[in-house]
Order: C-alpha cells, then structure tokens, then sequence
C-alpha cells in the first residue's frame, strides 16, 4: 500500500469510531484492527505494528473505563465524543512516535557559517545518495551556506558524471575524479581541499555497491577514518520493505549514521519499511525525497508528516 493510501486508510479507521453507538474496548479493538492492518500492508514492521496496538490499548482503556462509569452522570453522547477523542489522541500519538526516536537520537546537526561541516552520505546503490547529495547541497546553499560535493564513488561508472552533471545544474562546486581508484584518498583530498577553502559544508557521496557487503562497509569506515564527518547520513530507498530493518541496523553498526533520508516517497512507495528504521537505529529522519528534481526535498517532522499523511 503506498503513503498516501495508507494515510486515507488509517484515517477512514479512526473516523469510523463516529459512526460507532458505544465506545467499549470492542470498538477500540475494531479500530486498532484496521490501523494495524493498514500499517502492516505498508511494510511497517510487525513487532512495531503489535507495540503500537499494545500502547494505545494500555492508554486507553483505563480512561473508558473512567468514562463508562460516568456514563448515565452526563449526557452519554459527551462521554461518547470524549472517549472517541481520547482514542484518536492515542493512536495519533503512537504514529507520530513510530517515526520518533525522542530522546534516543543523535543530537540534531545544524551547520552554521564559518564553520566548516563534513557531512558523509551512505547508503545502498540506487537509493538515491548522488541525487540526495545535490538536493542537499542546494538546500543548505539557498540558507545562505558555503557548499560543495565530494565524488567518492569511483567503483559505479559514470558515478562522478552524474555527480558532476548535477553540481553543475545547481552550481555547486565538486571534487572528484575519473582516474584515481581509491575512494579513500579522493575523499580525503576533496575535503582538504574545500576546507582549506573555508566551505561552510562538504558533501561526500559514497559507494553503494550491492552485495559486497563486507567490502563496502570496509571501505566507508576508512572514507570516515580519514575525513572525519560531523555527520553521517543513512540514504535510504521508501520503496525497499521490510528489508529496511536489517538493512539500516547493518549500516548503523558499520557508519554509526545519525540521520536518515528516505527516497522516492513521491512514487509508489509503501514507506512502512523505511520507518521502521527509525525505530531499529533510534535515529531520527531528517529529511524525505518526494521527486527527481533538485528541488524535491522536504524537511521531516514527526508531528507534521503524520498529520500530512492523515489529511
Ligand atoms: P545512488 O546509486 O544511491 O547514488 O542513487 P541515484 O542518486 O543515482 O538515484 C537512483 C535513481 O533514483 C535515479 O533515477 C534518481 O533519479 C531516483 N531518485 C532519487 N531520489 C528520488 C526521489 O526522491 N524520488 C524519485 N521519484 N526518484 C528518486
């Protein structure tokens, strides 16, 4: 089920408890049925889906049973908005928290003028990192900072072309290479070379080469032993499914990434799987992809994007 139709499901979910006579644990769990159901064909994860479910039963039916004893005080239909109100708080609040690691995350990163910032992007091949990258670099550009993108992909052909091409579109300098064959060492001159130059922030684009996991992940801890990121970032495809879990614990385990970047959340992706990352790393998402072009970029907050999704 892609985003938006997860969103008009778990709507028509928490507003069918309108159409319901008595607000007991029966239509709770009528409702928590469908949310569940909802989120569990979008990819989020099963565990996370069960919590969810578990945590809004356990906050909500100590206050209907409030509410039940008072009924017959007050006029039933108050008692009856009042309870629908309390379980669409809750399951609210349980979505927003789903996409929410709060005081587990990393401190957030903010990157300021005068200062120069080396920020690291990995991820798997066809994620999106390279687009990312640019996306980035003007969003940081258009707040008025000094920006430039390091190619430190030397193993996909064509890496540094695409890099190269998307630079130039958003006139941002880079660094880069079709000669030298050690990711590690581009990397390390590109960041010297744009630091001596005082850039406010550096962007490095990684390998994600499939498969060769072990290699991979060898080599981005090198890249990050030598250019010492302020921030590494998790580039990861909306559209992957459950596969995301193991894949993003991988990549916090090799990079210790702080942030995350979801792609391609404009097209058919279901979404669930990458928002189950946030909860398997503790680590917030920063920003999403909802398109092809530079501008294509949304900054990410668990409050707004929930209420976004819900309409
Ligand atoms: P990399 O291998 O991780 O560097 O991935 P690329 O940046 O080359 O992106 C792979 C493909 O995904 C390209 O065709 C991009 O245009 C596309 N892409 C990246 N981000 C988005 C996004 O947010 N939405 C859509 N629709 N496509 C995206």
């Amino acid at each position: 089920m892609v985003l938006q139709d997860l969103g008009k499901r778990l709507n028509t979910a928490i507003n069918s408890l309108t159409q319901q006579s008595a607000i007991d644990e029966q239509a709770l769990d009528a409702v928590l049925k469908s949310v569940c159901a909802a989120l569990l064909e979008s990819d989020v994860n099963v565990l996370l889906v069960k919590r969810l479910r578990d945590k809004v039963k356990g906050k909500v039916l100590p206050q209907l049973e409030e509410i039940q004893a008072k009924q017959g005080q007050d006029a039933d239909a108050m008692q009856g908005n009042k309870a629908k109100q309390i379980i669409q708080k809750a399951i609210y609040d349980e979505l927003v928290a789903l996409v929410d690691p709060g005081d587990a995350a990393p401190p957030a990163f903010n990157p300021v003028k005068g200062k120069t910032q080396v920020i690291m992007m990995v991820g798997l091949q066809g994620a999106g990192k390279t687009t990312t990258c640019t996306k980035l670099a003007t969003h940081y550009q258009r707040r008025g900072l000094k920006v430039a993108l390091v190619c430190a992909d030397t193993f996909r052909a064509g890496a540094f072309d695409q890099l190269k091409q998307n630079a130039t579109k958003a006139k941002v300098p880079f660094f880069g290479s079709y000669t030298e064959t050690d990711p590690v060492s581009i990397s390390l001159q590109g960041v010297t070379k744009f630091r001596s130059e005082r850039f406010d922030v550096i962007i490095v684009d990684t390998s994600g080469r499939h498969r060769q996991e072990s290699e991979l992940f060898d080599e981005m801890r090198q890249i990050q032993d030598a250019v010492e990121p302020n921030m590494v970032v998790l580039v990861l495809d909306g559209a992957i499914g459950q596969a995301a879990e193991a894949q993003s614990r991988a990549f916090k385990e090799a990079s210790n990434f702080g942030a995350i970047i979801v792609t391609k959340l404009d097209g058919h992706a279901k979404g669930g799987g990458a928002i189950s990352a946030v909860a398997a790393t503790n680590t917030p998402i920063i920003f999403i992809g909802t398109g092809e072009h530079l501008h294509d970029l949304e900054k990410f907050s668990p409050q707004p994007f929930i209420s976004k999704m819900l309409g």
